[in-house]
This record gives structure tokens, sequence and C-alpha cells, in this order.
């Protein structure tokens, strides 16, 4: 991996930076520069990542926040700008996996699904949105799924956030590209990780003591490049509409999916 200074003197505040892609994300923001505030559910994990950033020579915050809560969002912008004087980037990725189809999802697991991945994901840029109109900079990035894009079985709720979080994002973007703020979504496909074992044994398709490594390999063969994805091939499309480089960049849906969605 050949690093630039892409983000050099920006601040990033990712969500669920504590494992998977969000950690990716936010180590692959720091090499390039950036000042990262690591914000998680699970503190440890946030600050085992900003540990990582540290020792390596960055700036990293750990903030333990929960998405879903008003007061927390309004208080991890706070604390990020406390720190850091600045917010350039804002990468709400915080989600969890939902199981389910229409006729069998229950109530609550509808309302939980709904409550961290759409609702959050606005929350996460409420109260970083009027620094960044006052700055007229900006990039938000929401992050959404193949699944928002194509009917995948055994996922309803999951589905039926993401598909929120792409319109969310265009609105977004149509709203508050005269103020210069950016805001994109991206569209992972299946990239091994917590999330994504849990996926498999909630909607059953897996047990949980499955070799999950085989069923990732079985899965591989469903995406056109023949394999699955890693959490750092998601921070580079991620990295690049973070910076410089995407600046006339903005209401779009990027597929990182190994061209799954094509089908
Ligand atoms: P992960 O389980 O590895 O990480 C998710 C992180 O989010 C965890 O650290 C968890 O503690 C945190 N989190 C959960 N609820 C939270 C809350 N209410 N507030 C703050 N933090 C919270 O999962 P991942 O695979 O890295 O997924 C990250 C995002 O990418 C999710 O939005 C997911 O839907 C999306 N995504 C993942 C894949 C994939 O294949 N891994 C595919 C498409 C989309």
């Amino acid at each position: 991996m050949s690093t630039t200074g892409r983000l050099a003197g920006k601040t990033a505040l990712i969500t669920g930076a504590g494992s998977g892609l969000g950690r990716a994300s936010a180590l692959r923001f720091a090499a390039e520069g950036a000042a990262i505030a690591v914000v998680d559910l699970d503190l440890a994990a946030a600050t085992a990542v900003a540990t990582e950033i540290t020792a390596t020579g960055g700036r990293a915050l750990a903030v333990a926040a929960d998405v879903t809560s008003d007061a927390d969002s309004r208080r991890m912008i706070t604390e990020t700008l406390d720190e850091f004087d600045r917010l350039d980037i804002v990468f709400a990725n915080a989600g969890i996996n939902g199981a389910g189809n229409a006729a069998d999802t229950t109530e609550e697991e509808w309302d939980r699904v709904i409550a961290i991945n759409l609702k959050g994901v606005w929350l996460t840029s409420k109260y970083a949105l009027p620094h960044m109109i006052e700055r007229r900079t900006g990039s938000i990035i929401n992050q959404a799924s193949m699944g928002g894009l194509i009917g995948l079985p055994g996922i309803f709720p999951y589905t039926a956030a993401k598909g929120g979080v792409i319109a969310m994002t265009k609105q977004m973007a149509v709203t508050y590209g005269p103020d210069n703020v950016r805001v994109n979504a991206i569209c992972p496909g299946t990239i091994p990780t917590p999330l994504v074992y849990q996926s498999r044994v909630d909607r059953g398709a897996a047990a949980p003591d499955a070799d999950q490594a085989a069923l990732d390999a079985d899965a591989a063969a469903r995406f056109p490049l023949r394999r699955l994805g890693t959490p750092d091939d998601l921070a580079a499309t991620a990295l690049f509409l973070a910076s410089d480089e995407a600046n006339w960049v903005t209401g779009g849906v990027y597929t990182v999916d190994g061209g799954r969605s094509a089908f």
C-alpha cells in the first residue's frame, strides 16, 4: 500500500471504527495523514484502534457512542472538535446485520435494525453538518450495501435500511451541495467480518460452529471477480471519496462488490 498524504491536515470521524470496515478505513485514513475520531459502541475496541494509530505516529481519539442516540451523536462531534478543532470527513459506517423476510420479521427486529442502520447514519452527520456548512467544506460517506441495491433473501430489515441510506444520501447531496458539502454512499458486497459471520448464523445459512472460511470460498463463486472483498478494498474507495480528488463527486452510489450487483 502506497501512501501519499492525501488527507494531511484533515480530521475524520468514523463510526463503527472498532472493527471490520470501519477499523480498516480508520487505519487507512490515518496513514494518509488524517486525525481520526474512532467512534464505536464498544469503547475497548475503539481504544485499541486509536492506540494502533497513535503507535505509528498518527493522531486519534477513541469515543464511545451509540449512533442511535441523538445525545451521543451530538457529543461525539463536540468531543472531536474539542480535540482536533476541525472536522472534514464523516464516515457513517456503524451497522449491524438484520435477518428475516417480510412475513416473519418481528417488529422489534425491524425497529432495532432501522434504528442503527438508517437513523444512526442520519444522526452521525446531523451535528457535523453545521460545522461543515460554516466552513464550506466537508465529505460525508454513508455506508450502504449491495443489499440496498438488489434483492437478497433473508435480510429484509437490513435491505430496507440500506435502501433508505442510498435515498438519504442523494437527498443530502442535493441539499448541501450549494454549501460545498459532498455526500456519497458506498455499497459493499460481501467482505468477511464479524457482521457477515453473524448474519449467516442469524438467517440460518450457517450453524454457529460452521467453517466460515469454507462458506467464504463457496460465496466467492457468485462474484464475477471470484473472490470476496477485503476491508482494505473498501477503505480504498472510502479514501477516494474522503479526499480532495473527489471534490466534484457528490450524490454518488459506489459499488465495491466484485461485480456482484451487476447481475
Ligand atoms: P463489524 O461488525 O465488523 O463492525 C461494526 C462495528 O459497528 C462494531 O465495532 C460495532 O461495535 C459497531 N456498532 C454497532 N452498533 C453500533 C452503534 N449503535 N453505535 C456505534 N457503533 C456501533 O461490521 P462490518 O462488516 O465492518 O460492517 C460495517 C458497515 O459496513 C455496516 O454498516 C455494514 O452494514 C456495512 N456492510 C458490510 C458488509 C460486509 O460484507 N462486511 C457488506 C455491506 C455493508
